[in-house]
């Protein structure tokens, strides 16, 4: 008896011992089998993701990552779909004054134009300047206060103008020039350096201007033709002058605007303006971003700070707005 139960004992054990191997094996298949399928359906998923499509186009990963994290799905699929690298994708993301709400209009103009830079397409249509000069128009925000823009789709109403206008001494400017009291002060200040440092006399041809100062220079140039007059003059409304902010400048050594911008206070001007709180407000090669030919002459006030982030990062004042503070 004992002996038996013994043995009976040792056939338990032993097939325990089986049943514990066998559910071993089978423990292990499951496992394997789970791992295997969850391995099989990321996968799966990944074939799914814009990840794995972008980059299987031809985009580099590094590309499609940086698309992935910046653009809406919309956008992802559009590129998804067009299925051939269009290197406009991911180049127009890298810049640095892309703004997301602009995204399709950049790659509308960049397609249609592609002799302009990236850098240029992003400024054309951060300033709307793809929409066409005068096509749509907002009033200016007088809230910016220095840095309020009037330009080509801005404007003042009629009855705008400043109340803290000052006239502009006659050693410093041509009569009947008034400006922001605080941009007079600058000017001389500027004037008085220029004065030490190259003996010239810098000289305010033109300042405040008022809605119909305005409205008659405009006018007596549509005599010629509108665009003309588009060309040379701000229609009324949307001139800076009537802000109280610009100054038209040359010196008594270099009246004509010509001999200006080929004269060394000119140079100086443009070197260290910003320093006094002034831009040059239409420079060379941005025509096409503020709608006006080069004007050597027209400086426009927005303040230290501003003026230095113009200066440095090599910007018009409607990039800078349309960046830094529309958005
Ligand atoms: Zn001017």
């Amino acid at each position: 008896m004992k002996k038996r139960k013994k043995r009976k004992k040792f056939r338990l054990k032993s097939s325990f011992k089986r049943f514990l191997a066998y559910a071993a094996v089978i423990l292990i298949l499951i496992i394997y089998g789970t791992i295997s399928i969850s391995n099989n359906i990321k996968e799966i998923k990944y074939h799914e993701s814009f990840e794995y499509k972008i980059n299987s186009i031809g985009y580099s990963l590094e590309d499609t990552k940086k698309m992935i994290e910046i653009l809406p799905e919309k956008s992802l699929q559009e590129i998804v779909d067009a299925n051939e690298v269009n290197e406009i994708y991911p180049n127009i993301i890298k810049q640095k004054y892309f703004l997301l709400k602009n995204y399709d209009e950049y790659v509308e103009y960049k397609t249609l134009n592609k002799n302009t830079s990236y850098e240029d397409v992003i400024a054309i249509v951060n300033v709307m300047a793809n929409k066409g000069w005068y096509s749509q128009s907002f009033e200016s925000n007088i809230e910016d206060g220095y840095s309020m823009i009037v330009n080509k789709f801005y404007y003042l109403k009629p009855e705008y103008e400043r109340t803290d206008l000052v006239n502009i001494a006659l050693s410093y400017a041509y009569a009947d020039n008034k400006a922001a009291s605080i941009v007079v002060e600058e000017y001389y200040k500027m004037w008085q350096d220029v004065k030490e440092e190259l003996n010239v006399h810098l000289m305010v041809n033109s300042s405040y201007r008022s809605y119909e100062d305005q409205e008659e220079i405009y006018n007596s140039f549509k005599t010629i033709s509108l665009k003309y007059a588009d060309s040379y003059a701000a229609r009324p409304g949307y001139s800076e002058h009537q802000t109280g902010l610009a100054l038209d400048i040359t010196s008594l050594e270099h009246k004509g605007q010509n001999e200006f911008k080929e004269s060394e206070e000119y140079a100086w001007l443009k070197k260290n303006c910003y320093k006094y709180g002034f831009i040059l407000r239409f420079p060379e090669g941005k025509e096409s971003i503020t709608g006006y030919n080069n004007e050597s002459w027209h400086f426009r006030y927005v303040g230290n700070e501003v003026a230095k982030k113009i200066h440095d990062e090599n910007i018009t004042l409607d990039e800078y707005y349309a960046f830094y503070i529309k958005k």
